[in-house]
């Protein structure tokens, strides 16, 4: 088991296997970076995935690849395949854009995968394209449609956007239902590397909005996972996800590998350690002592808040996976 300083199980481990996005989403990386990280410094597959093997073996049973844009990595359904083939039962999951999925949804799913979340953001073509400074609404719905074919579990993310997408909630809520997707409202996370003056929706003003619309009832968080889950009167299932509230940091599960191999213990912080030189020689052992490490200094709490002065994160979205 791996506990944490303040007496958590920590069981989840998200991926991020690149910080490179072909999107320029405006609430998380609307400008590339001056630089990217180099590509020699990123690890390779077999290098994350010794870690990911000691961190199963110590007890994470949830493992979520995420980036950057986590399919813009060549052979990525071989790494999920040597996760599936190391441990029988791990819940394994992607989150994606899903602008390349239509192609790569078939392997992954081969390849072990069971669950993908895909940012749905918009279903109009102009709002999509001004939220990811591209053209990108057709392909990310050829890549739902896909993936729902080849029998992979969906769950939308929406992150509404006052100003932008704020008037779209009910219609990408209907899309999802209509599909027979869930849906997760993620609160906006203010942080420096976004575009400045952004105004997310709160969770109040999204339920408000489908309130409108529809009776639902509050069923709260399940087990450890962030989301405050709400129940329409036919048994759809609809969630939102608020970091301002950070009443889920009391029963947070989880910590993040970069693809340059920082471990970071809350998403709010930019505190990490390095377990590349450790995969790098090979060396479990040393891999599990820094895992430990990490465990020991994960924060009791993340600091965005509801307050007037809203704090902002420094952590890039797009190096930690989301
Ligand atoms: N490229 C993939 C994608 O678009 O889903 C995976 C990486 S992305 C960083 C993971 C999730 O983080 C997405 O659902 C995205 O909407 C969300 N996200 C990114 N920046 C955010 C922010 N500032 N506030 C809230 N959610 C954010």
């Amino acid at each position: 088991m791996l506990i944490d300083g303040f007496g958590r199980n920590v069981t989840y481990l998200r991926v991020s296997v690149t910080e490179r996005c072909n999107f320029r989403c405006q609430y998380c990386m609307p400008e590339k970076p001056f630089s990217w990280v180099p590509k020699e410094n990123l690890l390779s597959f077999e290098e994350l995935f010794l870690f990911v093997k000691v961190a199963i073996d110590e007890g994470i049973t949830k493992i979520r690849i995420t980036g950057g844009e986590p399919l813009l990595r060549t052979d990525l359904d071989k790494f999920i395949e040597m996760i599936n083939n190391h441990k029988n039962g791990l819940d394994l999951a992607l989150t994606t854009n899903g602008f390349l999925l239509k192609d790569a949804a078939q392997k992954l799913k081969n390849a072990g995968l069971q669950r993908v979340n895909i940012s749905l953001d918009s279903l109009k073509q102009d709002v999509a394209g001004k939220m990811a400074q591209k053209n990108v609404l057709v392909k990310v719905q050829a890549g739902i449609e896909e993936a729902l074919k080849v029998g992979l579990e969906v769950k939308i993310n929406m992150v509404p956007i006052k100003g932008i997408n704020d008037t779209e909630v009910l219609d990408v809520l209907e899309y999802a239902k209509a599909r027979g997707m869930s849906i997760r409202f993620i609160e906006y996370m203010e942080n420096t590397h976004a575009k400045e003056k952004l105004k997310g929706l709160g969770a109040k003003e999204v339920q408000d909005i489908i309130a409108t619309k529809y009776h639902f009832k509050a069923i709260g968080r399940v087990g450890p996972s962030p989301a405050h889950l709400f129940e329409f009167d036919d048994g759809y299932v609809f969630g939102i996800i608020d970091p301002h509230k950070h009443d889920f940091c009391q029963d947070c599960n989880r910590i993040r590998l970069t693809a340059e191999g920082m471990l970071i213990p809350c998403l709010y912080f930019d505190e990490a350690m390095s377990i590349s030189n450790a995969v790098q020689t090979k060396n479990s052992e040393s891999a599990s002592a820094i895992l430990k490490r990490v465990l020991y200094t994960k924060p009791e709490k993340n600091l965005w808040s509801h307050d007037a002065i809203n704090q902002s994160s420094t952590r890039a979205f797009y190096q930690t996976g989301g």
